[in-house]
C-alpha cells in the first residue's frame, strides 16, 4: 500500500482511508466543519491555495465529486484545470505516467483522479513528485475516501459520538466503493454497529467488511437502525443480465416511508448521489424530513477544502520558507 503521509506527519496523498489514524481523522472532520456555512450565507473562502495549481483528471462520470473539488480549490484560491479524460491524450493511448509527467511539468501540485481501473491512483501517487499530492476521487469499486469523510461529517453533525450508532449500509454493497469507504470511515471512529444489507447477488466477501452484520431482509437491517445509507446500483459495473428488474428491486429493496419507520424515529437517511428514484429509495423519503443527502453533498465541498488545505500544508510552507 502507498505511503501517504509525508515524514513530518502531515497528508501527502488521498488514495484510500485505509491504514490512516483516528486522529487524523477527526482534525479533517474538524476543520471541514469549520467551512460549513448555511446555505443562504456567503460561501467560505480562504487563500491558503493561493499559488496552488491543481488538476482535476476524471476518467469516470461525475457530477457532486468533480464539482465540489472544483469550487473547494477555487474558493481557497487555487489555480483549476480539467481534463475529461476521454477527450485528452489518454484517448489517445498515452499513459497513465505520461499524462501524469505532463501535468507536473505544467507546475502541477494537486492531482485528483477518478478511475474506473483499480490500483491507478495509487500507482500514480507512487510515481510524483514529492511536493506533488494525489487524491482519489473514487476508484473503481474500491475507494472513495472523500466521500467516506463528508458522510462521516454528516453522521456526526446530527449524532455527536459514533459509539453507540447502528449504520445499516443497503443495496449494491458489492460494487459500491461509497460503502467501502464509509465502512472504513465508520470503523476507525468507532461507529458500535455496522450492518450490511444488500441482494444475495450484491453482497461482498465477508473478509471485505470484517466485524459487520449481514442482513438480506430490509426490514431486518433497517430496525432500530439510526443512519440508513442508501446505495445506488452499480449498473456500469455488471454484465447487463445481472441488471435487476427496476420494480422488483423496488418491492423488495427500496425504502419506503412504511418500511422507514421500522428505524429509529430520529434516523437520518443518505444517499452518495446520483439516486435511482423509484428503485432504490422512494422520492417521498429521499426528499422527507429524515433525509440529508443535500447535506452530504454540501459538507463535500466543506470535507475537500480540508483535505486540499491538508495536503498542500508542507509544500506551502516550504514555499513560505518557514
Ligand atoms: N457518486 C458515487 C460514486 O462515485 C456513488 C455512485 O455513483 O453511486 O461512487
Amino acid at each position: 500500500m502507498i505511503e501517504q503521509l509525508n515524514p513530518d506527519g502531515t497528508l501527502q496523498h488521498l488514495v484510500t482511508l485505509e491504514g490512516l489514524q483516528r486522529p487524523l481523522i477527526e482534525q479533517l472532520l474538524e476543520r471541514a466543519q469549520t467551512f460549513v456555512r448555511p446555505l443562504d450565507a456567503p460561501s467560505s473562502r480562504s487563500t491558503a491555495l493561493a499559488g496552488v495549481t491543481v488538476a482535476n483528471l476524471f476518467g469516470e462520470a461525475s457530477t457532486r465529486t468533480r464539482g465540489s473539488f472544483e469550487l473547494a480549490a477555487r474558493r481557497m484560491g487555487a489555480e483549476v484545470i480539467n481534463l475529461e479524460l476521454h477527450l485528452s491524450s489518454r484517448s489517445k493511448g498515452e499513459t497513465i505516467l505520461d499524462t501524469v509527467y505532463t501535468l507536473q511539468s505544467m507546475q502541477i501540485d494537486v492531482l485528483i483522479m477518478r478511475e474506473t481501473e483499480p490500483g491507478v491512483p495509487g500507482f500514480v501517487a507512487g510515481h510524483v513528485s514529492s511536493h506533488v499530492s494525489v487524491l482519489s476521487a473514487g476508484e473503481a469499486h474500491l475507494s472513495h475516501p472523500t466521500q467516506g469523510l463528508l458522510d462521516a461529517l454528516t453522521i456526526r453533525q446530527h449524532k455527536g459520538n459514533f459509539g453507540p450508532l447502528t449504520v445499516a449500509i443497503v443495496g449494491d454493497v458489492a460494487h459500491s466503493r461509497v460503502a467501502r469507504s464509509a465502512w472504513r470511515a465508520l470503523t476507525l471512529l468507532g461507529t458500535g454497529e455496522v450492518r450490511l444489507m444488500a441482494p444475495p447477488a450484491f453482497m461482498p466477501e465477508p473478509e471485505e467488511f470484517p466485524g459487520c452484520k449481514r442482513f438480506n431482509s430490509l426490514d431486518d437491517a433497517i430496525a432500530g437502525a439510526d443512519v440508513i445509507m442508501m446505495l445506488r446500483i452499480q449498473k456500469e459495473r455488471m454484465a447487463e443480465t445481472s441488471v435487476p428488474a427496476a420494480a422488483d428491486y423496488f418491492a423488495e429493496y427500496g425504502l419506503t416511508p412504511q418500511r422507514l419507520k421500522l428505524a429509529r424515529p430520529d434516523a437520518i437517511v443518505m444517499h452518495p448521489g446520483p439516486m435511482n428514484r423509484g428503485i432504490e429509495i422512494d422520492s417521498a423519503v429521499a426528499d422527507g424530513p429524515q433525509s440529508v443527502i443535500l447535506q452530504q453533498v454540501s459538507n463535500g465541498v466543506a470535507v475537500r477544502m480540508a483535505v486540499l488545505e491538508a495536503v498542500t500544508e508542507r509544500v506551502r510552507r516550504l514555499r513560505q520558507g518557514a
